[in-house]
């Protein structure tokens, strides 16, 4: 049984005072929430505040994008050493925004996949098409292309620690949900590529998460689907009743 995780993205938002407050009032809904690994990721600006306010509870730290080298002249970047001072576990690699805004290709995204898992930081790996792909016929084939491109040479035993977000780009920000057949229909198709990936057992263990627009009155059903193991959330993480009401749903 795959024990469900819901990450929420706080994207380029909230001051570090924002930021606190924020997570006081998640600290306070789901401080002590078990059934579900709950993670939390700020911008890198507040990682630091944020670790403080949820440091003795069960909430997870995470970050939204780690660089793939270790140190040295990469100027703008974070390492896997900043993230894990700071106690860091989860890191988002491939969203969508950094894909299509800085042009972050599979390549890249294996990089820092393969990186993250090195320096045990757990990666949640994004893949989704966008509308055109969609409206073509191709969510099949560009889904498939990201995820072995994305994970390519991970072997096995690394996919209980990474987490897989299907994200349909044109679910993202714009209150379209897939519905959950179309959403399980994907997630059901990516743990089948897995399995043809790395074989059955791993395909079973791994997480993947549904991505886009998901909030408290959709979520149930779409994390009651077989293949759904959770959500990564955007703009219902920015607000402490919404996250939780998601969470809550997926107990
Ligand atoms: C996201 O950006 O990962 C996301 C799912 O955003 P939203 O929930 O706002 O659609």
């Amino acid at each position: 049984m795959r024990k469900k995780i819901i990450a929420g993205n706080w994207k380029m938002n909230k001051t570090v005072g924002e930021a606190v407050e924020l997570a006081k009032a998640i600290k306070l809904e789901l401080g002590d929430c078990k059934e579900v690994d709950v993670v939390v990721c700020p911008p890198f600006t507040a990682t630091k505040a944020v670790g403080d306010v949820i440091s003795e509870t069960l909430i997870n730290l995470g970050a939204q994008n780690m660089s793939s080298e270790d140190d040295g002249a990469y100027t703008g970047e974070i390492s896997h050493t900043m993230l894990k001072e700071l106690f860091v576990r989860y890191v988002i690699l491939g969203h969508s925004e950094r894909r299509e805004y800085y042009k972050e290709t599979d390549f890249w995204v294996n990089k820092k996949v393969k990186k993250a898992l090195e320096k045990n930081l757990r990666p949640i790996v994004c893949v989704g098409e966008k509308l055109e792909d969609r409206e073509a016929g191709n969510t099949e084939a560009v889904v498939e292309a990201q995820v072995r491109g994305s994970l390519a040479d991970i072997p096995a035993a690394a996919y209980t620690d990474l987490v897989i977000a299907y994200e349909p780009v044109w679910a993202i920000g714009t209150g379209k949900t897939a519905t959950a057949e179309q959403a399980q229909e994907v997630h059901a198709f990516i743990r089948g590529i897995v399995a043809d990936m790395v074989g059955a057992e791993a395909a079973d263990a791994v997480r993947i998460q549904y991505g886009g627009s998901m909030k408290p009155g959709n979520a149930p059903e779409l994390l009651a689907q077989p293949d759904i193991d959770g959500g990564l959330i955007g703009g219902a993480a920015l607000d402490a009743a919404s996250f939780a009401g998601i969470v809550k749903a997926g107990l």
